[in-house]
């Protein structure tokens, strides 16, 4: 029935509008590419077959969603074309037949990895990089020079023979290993990880501070040059006169005389792919000739020159043995799915994460299910879907725990949050295990020779059971546990009396308050240098901090309301443990600044940002990060902007140029 058909293809479309959205701008998306592809390709072969049912907004015709609005809009002066994919030997051998159709002469080409992550077009003029925007919807995207002028590999200027103005392309990515850095510390500081590299790179580059950006440790790989003129006939030239200009470019591209080669570059990487230090979803293939890109030419959304070779994310079908959730240090639990063994990208996979309640639901997980679990852009593999029709009939629905699996206290759950908590963190073991081990971790209190295996062992033995039990220990309560030798046992008791010397930012790290990681110990620090005035400190004074907001300082009143907590802070000082700044160099210079509020903004020229906060410190001055009936002084440098406008409409506050704060302090 046509009606019917027609219903199909407007249904397609709309599951396929809500797919971009989800990818481009929530960067969640719910579905695997291949998925996604399919879906595409029967939408395309259905308005291919029945042109009566034309839809100038087809998801077919258009690569991808909107724009974000946090940064301006630009229109690309070339449209960011997307690829065309193709999944197996015959796609290709097709794609070479129409491009001799329309040649009528030998090709060659350039095989390149497909890199997953971000990409992005970069404006030079006159050899300095003046402009990059995101691909968005690939007629116009957001403007983010400032955060792409972080990024290590990309050339802030060029050297030898460039054209005057021309756009490079390329992509923004994450390395696995800068990846599981980033979520290692998010771990650390209580926060959820992020889920795959591709998705944390993309996020990085619409964050709005670029020193933040910075930090993610990006990496780009440049693959494409587009201006009006070209230097030389190929692509393969132009990737070299890049490397000259001081791109960076892929290391792995190769120039392929024929189809036989490209394949057995395929086939190569679709193997080795897992040796290479970042993620690569495929094989891009471009045409080397120029004149010969500019006869094929481009369709509604592709080059025709170019194609995707995309790599089946890999996906194997096992049985579900059992759930098992985990609790961790801060008493988060994560379901984890134990599987019947399967070998899954080269490795033996025996367990898959689950993530949280919703996942599970999402998923209608039963008992002893047949589910597939797929390796595509997450470093752990996860479950995609069930095998519905090997369902036993009597098999039930999973449920969630609803008591903590370690302790036995029932799970709480706040309602914008997707994860369980234990919140017996006082009593249930890996909560009181996993904060001794913080506590004596090389960031925090940093006890050498207390590790983890002993931290247990003391626990089981009743020793210990919070980080101020340390102190209470000597050689002789040591010496009872298994292997325990007498020159270990006294190492230990010296790590532990060396641990008192640690400064006050590293003990504040240590005790564990939700939220706070080593950066935002040394912030407070700064602001405040006792624990006394921490403990003091109000909801407004900890939201002055700069980078405090207010989760984390709710995290930080409610430790210090816990007897437990108060408890802890106490003995730990009455074992002499520092609980406050000691810091010689930071001498006080006068109190002429005493009880006044600072704040700069602008580009500073005088002096970094951190030696002022420190002069307006040693003047008795105190440094808070926005500008609000609180603040007295506010110092601009170059180009300030919406702290300015602020401070000029309160009409409150005092604002100096750069010269005139020196003045202040009388230099
Ligand atoms: P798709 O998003 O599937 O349409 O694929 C096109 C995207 O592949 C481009 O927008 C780039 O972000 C990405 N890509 C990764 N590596 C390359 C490469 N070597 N050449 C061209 N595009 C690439
Ligand atoms: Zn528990």
């Amino acid at each position: 029935m046509p009606q019917d058909i027609q219903r199909y293809m407007e249904a397609l479309r709309k599951e396929l509008h809500e797919h971009n959205y989800n990818y481009y701008l929530l960067d969640e998306p719910t579905i695997s590419d291949f998925e996604f592809d399919e879906k595409l390709k029967t939408l395309q072969s259905l308005e291919a077959a029945h042109p009566e049912f034309f839809d100038p907004n087809s998801p077919t015709l258009r690569v991808g969603g909107g724009v974000t609005k946090y940064f301006p809009t630009v229109e690309h002066r070339f449209r960011m074309y997307s690829l065309d994919n193709s999944y197996d030997a015959e796609d290709l051998e097709d794609w070479e037949k129409r491009i001799l159709k329309t040649l009528n002469e030998p090709v060659e080409f350039v095989a390149e990895l497909k890199y997953d992550g971000a990409s992005i077009s970069i404006l030079y003029e006159n050899g300095h990089l003046t402009q990059a925007v995101t691909r968005g919807d690939g007629f116009q995207g957001d403007e983010i020079t400032a955060n792409i002028r972080t990024i290590a590999d990309v050339p802030l200027a060029l050297k030898g023979d460039f054209p005057e103005r021309f756009y490079m392309r390329g992509e923004i990515f994450l390395t696995k290993k800068k990846f599981e850095r980033i979520n290692a510390q998010r771990m650390e500081e209580g926060l959820d990880p992020f889920m795959n590299p591709r998705n944390t790179a993309s996020g990085s580059l619409k964050m709005q501070d670029a020193s933040e950006v910075k930090k993610r440790g990006l990496s780009a790989v440049l693959y494409q040059f587009v201006a009006e003129d070209f230097p030389t006939g190929t692509h393969w030239g132009l990737l070299e006169k890049a490397r000259e200009w001081g791109f960076k470019t892929s290391m792995q591209s190769k120039l392929c005389k024929t189809l036989d080669e490209v394949k057995a570059f395929i086939l190569y990487w679709e193997k080795e792919r897992h040796t290479l230090p970042f993620e690569i979803d495929g094989i891009v293939l471009k045409v080397n000739d120029l004149q010969q890109q500019r006869q094929l030419g481009y369709t509604a959304k592709s080059p025709r020159w170019a194609m995707a070779y995309k790599f089946k994310a890999e996906k194997v079908e096992t049985e579900l043995l059992s759930v098992s959730y985990q609790v961790g240090r801060t008493g988060a639990i994560t379901p984890v799915a134990n599987l019947r063994p399967v070998l899954l990208a080269g490795t033996t996979v025996k367990r898959a994460s689950l993530h949280n309640e919703d996942i599970i639901h999402k998923l209608d997980l039963h008992e002893r299910d047949f589910v597939y679990v797929e390796k595509g852009g997450e470093i752990i593999p996860k479950i995609v879907g069930v095998h519905q029709e090997k369902r036993a009939a009597d098999s039930r629905k999973l449920s969630y725990v609803t008591h903590c699996p370690e302790c036995g206290t029932p799970l709480v759950k706040n309602e914008d949050q997707a994860i369980h908590y234990c919140p017996n963190e006082w009593h249930c073991p890996p909560q009181v295990v996993g904060r001794m081990i913080h506590y004596v971790s090389r960031k925090a209190l940093n006890i050498e020779n207390l590790g983890q295996e002993t931290i247990e062992q003391l626990y089981r033995e009743k020793l210990v059971e919070m980080p101020a039990d340390f102190y209470t220990l000597t050689t002789s309560s040591l010496l009872p546990l298994e292997r325990m030798a007498e020159k270990s046992a006294q190492n230990i008791i010296d790590g532990i009396e060396k641990s008192k010397t640690v400064p006050f930012e590293k003990v504040l790290f240590g005790i564990g308050i939700k939220h706070v990681g080593e950066t935002v110990a040394k912030k407070l620090v700064k602001t405040f240098p006792t624990i006394e005035a921490l403990m003091a400190a109000s909801m407004e004074e900890l939201t002055q901090v700069e980078d405090i907001g207010g989760k984390i300082a709710e995290s930080i009143i409610q430790f210090f309301a816990q007897d437990e907590n108060k408890r802890l802070i106490e003995r730990l000082r009455a074992y002499g443990v520092t609980l406050e700044k000691k810091d010689t160099a930071q001498a006080v210079l006068s109190n002429i600044l005493e009880g006044k509020t600072f704040l700069f903004t602008g580009k500073l020229s005088l002096f970094t940002r951190d030696e002022a906060e420190e002069m307006v410190e040693k003047h008795g001055g105190k440094n808070i990060s926005a500008v609000s009936k609180n603040l007295n002084y506010l110092v601009v440098g170059e180009k300030a902007g919406s702290k300015l406008k602020k401070a000029q409409t309160l009409g409150t506050v005092v604002i100096l140029d750069e010269q005139q704060f020196l003045d202040l302090l009388g230099n």
